[in-house]
């Protein structure tokens, strides 16, 4: 009775899941791999097991961009002594889907040892999928893949793909692409060692992972080298350094306890040239541009022209992805500046070589110092123009190379190097930028003589060449029991220190310091709000804010109180839609508020998740680089027991944690060996008042262990079978033993219809592309009139094989599972049902299919189990 009933549950739910199928899509086995030893190999994207649905947002401009699935499959197959390693990408075009899906051969041949099989050679062999491009062709897709054991595939595909720009898209999870992570913390001030009680440090940084430029893109620095930029006129590279006592200087009983000696620069102080500012600026630019680690897929190089009277190929580097060429490159465009300003050369030298290269995207960047003194001639070797000014026809020259350049389809930024420019070599610089006069500061920048300026400005072009995210603003409601720390009561003064790593705020004049963008103060009722307008974020340059909070009187004594109220950070992430995070106190927001108190202290424990090695990862299981960037079990306050209260006196304590937790049905246990045990023995006193602690965990490890329901000749047997076009049942048992080293979760069930050789029935069944199955797990021991867990897989068919993905199979280690799988099969072409039936009241045929297990991600490939069918008579029907 009971299997009835849960197969007329089924029906219904199956009927169902034929409405909602739409986007999957099966392959049949592909002609490359038939009649030969094959065996279907996993495919990882971007690191995690997919098991054949791949998808990922491609963006390439406003028509161009959207959601791509894919439909990919691994396959290793003998030829001769060699195995080739091929897959199949299915995707949907404009019209349907692909048939036959693109096939793509990895180029080189593995050749199978004499003493190995083809079996053992592969066993392990999986396809790492990297990435995937929009190519300049209609909607063509670039896949790039790469094997385990080395070798690429490199391929576009054959037809123009449908791009979902609608599907909604899960956020980036750190360390992919267009991840964003927020850390906000509040450090006690002390000077000299002395806290400065009721005084806070505030810090809030924002870090991003860059979105992959998937086209190639040229940018060529056009350099002034004139004589004027041999002039010292920035940073003061006095020996003595500049300070004016403020009142953080003194104590609260007015003792001088900075320790410093008052020293403002003046003319008989050295001072920085431009040029040496622009070599620091330039490099840095370089740097930043060229991150190491993006090389494997960004195609970013980088040009350098410069120019004075004329521009001197010598000093010329061109495009180059080489970060040491081009530093020195840089060094020898600014050497010993000298001569006039002839832009117009600069610019069409840089153009020739975007020319040259002809990429998908080229970019000018052009800095200079003055109004340009001359152009060059078309014709002949000489220069026209005034020289040491700016003539009707110098101005008219340099305007027509930018627009040229523009018409090309060149980007221009142009920066302005010092504020001493005339009116008009301003006007010029901005009229040749891409938004020329009307530009608001994306193009057209004009910086002070100072290293950080010119550095701010050119990590902004940085980051509007590429980046994590843009347009990031964040909003910061000053808590209601602290006040922003100013010098003056009416003024909120705030620096811009780029790439400000750890640089202390605590002798600076300004009330707060940024890395990049500006920042307001608003007051209304009586509170206090900050607004930084960060721009882009960018990888390598944290966007990093540090402020001075002081307590209000009408602060408690031993307690604690958030630092600022709910804090959001919004931006336009890399798909370009509104994103957001938000910070909330007690760390139950996607970043921390901190709560602080003036005489008593807190613990925060943050549980963490870590892998076999004691990595921290993240939800994916990849690797990143720090503990809070890991997943987060559990981010709560220390609350020893006994007591209730969060708010701790100052004094040592020793912090007891779980040795094993659970989260979402998941089980996990503390890794010992990651941290010194003595994390857990933690001092609290003034200077030390907020401290966190974090703590390894490690997912518990399950393995999977299968056995019959029912035996017949020593192979399972089906509950249920009614064969053809008629849902059949297979039922087995499960079992999940907690184990050393292998783990689960997302289980695959593969059904091989043309399982044994010699079979009377191989190669006469078979499954049809598109159908799906239905698979419910429950738990032997309460095996009542309950249906246990209904799983809709994602079910991907050739014809000879049905695939079953059950995702995070919720399960406990003490129990064994009934696993009921309900598919349907079909007799092939030529093999009628009178054939079938008469086949199968034969005694001595045996129809078996074979079941395998597997588990990708984690190495369970339980091997294939045979499992009989038995025909049940139903009315005809073919
Ligand atoms: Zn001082
Ligand atoms: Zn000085």
């Amino acid at each position: 009775m009971r299997s009835l009933k849960r197969i007329g549950i089924s029906l219904v739910l199956a009927l169902t899941m034929v409405l909602q199928l739409g986007v999957i899509y099966g392959q049949a086995l592909p002609s490359e791999v038939s009649g030969k030893n094959y065996k279907v190999i996993p495919v990882l994207f971007k690191g995690v097991a997919q098991e054949t649905i791949v998808s990922d947002y491609l963006e390439w401009s406003n028509d161009k961009k959207g959601y791509a699935v894919l439909d990919v499959k691994g396959y290793a197959y003998q030829v001769g002594s060699n195995i080739k390693i091929g897959i199949t990408i299915g995707y949907q075009t404009p019209n349907g889907y692909t048939n036959p899906p693109d096939w793509l051969d990895r180029i080189e041949e593995i050749s199978i040892p004499s003493n190995k099989t083809f079996e053992e050679v592969i066993k392990d062999y999986y396809i790492d999928f990297k990435d995937i491009k929009i190519v300049d062709n209609g909607n063509k897709l670039w896949f790039y893949l790469k094997g385990k054991n080395g070798g690429t595939f490199d391929r576009q595909s054959a037809q123009n793909i449908k791009l979902d720009p609608t599907a909604s898209v899960k956020e980036p999870v750190w360390p992919n692409p267009g991840s964003i992570q927020v850390t906000n913390t509040a450090l006690p001030v002390s000077v000299g060692g002395i806290r400065q009680e009721g005084l806070w440090q505030v810090e809030l940084k924002v870090e991003g992972k860059n979105k992959i430029m998937t086209e190639p893109t040229d940018v060529v620095l056009v350099l002034d080298r004139s004589g004027s930029m041999a002039n010292e006129v920035g940073d003061y590279l006095c020996n003595n350094e500049e300070h004016i006592h403020t009142r953080k200087c003194y104590s609260n009983r007015q003792l001088l306890i900075c320790g410093k000696t008052e020293h403002r620069h003046g003319n008989s102080c050295k001072r920085l040239t431009r040029v040496e500012i622009a070599k620091q600026a330039t490099n840095n630019f370089v740097e930043q541009l060229l991150l190491e680690n993006e090389k494997e897929h960004n195609s970013i190089k980088v040009g350098i022209v410069a120019f004075a009277t004329n521009v001197e190929e010598s000093r010329c580097t061109s495009l180059t992805d080489d970060k040491t060429t081009l530093l020195k490159g840089v060094a020898t465009a600014l050497d010993n500046p000298a001569g006039g300003t002839n832009m117009v050369q600069g610019i069409n030298k840089a153009k020739l070589y975007l020319d040259a290269a002809n990429s998908k995207n080229g970019i000018i960047v052009l800095i200079s110092d003055g109004e340009p003194t001359y152009y060059h001639t078309t014709s002949g070797n000489g220069v026209l123009g005034g020289g040491s000014y700016i003539d009707t026809a110098t101005k008219t020259k340099t305007i027509e190379a930018a627009q040229t350049a523009k018409n090309a389809g060149y980007e221009i930024y142009s920066i302005g190097a010092g504020e001493s420019i005339s009116t008009v070599g301003q006007q010029v610089l901005k009229i040749c930028s891409t938004n020329g006069i009307n530009d608001n500061g994306e193009y057209y920048y004009l910086s002070k003589d100072t290293t950080n300026a010119l550095i701010n400005i050119m990590e902004n072009v940085v980051r509007s060449i590429q980046n994590a995210a843009r347009g990031a603003k964040v909003v910061i409601p000053i808590g209601e029991k602290f006040k922003l720390w100013t010098e003056q009561e009416n003024q909120f003064k705030y620096e811009i220190i780029p790439s400000m790593g750890d640089t202390a705020l605590t002798d600076s004049e300004y009330d707060c310091v940024i890395s990049q963008g500006k920042i307001e103060r608003e007051v209304a009722d009586g509170k206090e709000k900050l607004t930084w307008e960060i721009g882009n974020i960018g990888e390598g340059t944290p966007a990093i804010l540090r402020y001075y909070i002081g307590m209000t009187a009408e602060a408690q004594k031993q307690i604690s109180y958030p630092i600022s109220d709910e804090t959001v950070l919004s931006y336009s992430n890399i798909y370009g839609k509104p994103a957001k995070k938000v910070g909330k106190p007690g760390g139950k927001g996607d970043f921390d508020i901190p709560e602080v108190s003036m005489d008593s202290a807190n613990i925060r424990l943050i549980y963490y998740l870590v892998n076999d090695n004691g990595k921290p990862i993240n939800e994916e299981g990849q690797e990143v680089e720090r503990p809070d960037l890991a997943y987060n079990l559990k981010n709560d306050y220390y609350i020893p027991e006994g007591t209730s209260s969060k708010d701790l006196d100052f004094g040592v304590y020793t912090i007891k944690y779980d040795i094993s937790y659970e989260k979402d049905n998941n089980k996990y246990i503390f890794k010992e060996g990651i941290v010194p045990i003595n994390i857990t023995r933690v001092e609290l006193n003034a200077l030390n008042a907020q401290p966190v602690v974090y703590l390894p965990y490690e997912k518990v490890k399950l393995q999977v262990n299968w056995t019959q329901l029912g035996n017949e000749s020593g192979a399972f047997v089906t509950r249920n079978f009614i064969c053809p076009e008629q849902l059949s049942n297979i039922s087995f048992t499960v079992g999940f033993i907690e184990a050393g080293n292998i783990t689960h979760s997302n289980l695959t069930l593969v059904i091989d219809s043309d399982y044994q050789g010699g079979n009377t029935f191989k190669d006469k069944m078979r499954f049809k592309v598109g159908d799906t199955a239905l698979v419910n797990v429950k738990e032997v021991s309460t095996l009542k009139e309950e249906n246990g867990y209904n799983y809709r897989s994602s079910v991907t068919a050739t014809e000879d094989e049905l695939k079953i993905i059950i995702n995070n199979l919720k399960v406990k280690t003490d129990q064994v599972y009934e696993v009921n799988i309900f598919f349907k099969c079909y007799l092939k072409d030529s093999y009628t049902y009178n054939q079938y039936k008469n086949d199968m009241n034969h005694l001595s045929a045996i129809h078996q299919i074979g079941l395998t297990i597997q588990d990708i991600e984690n190495g369970i490939n339980e091997d294939k189990k045979p499992i009989n069918l038995r025909y049940v008579d139903i009315p005809k029907i073919n």
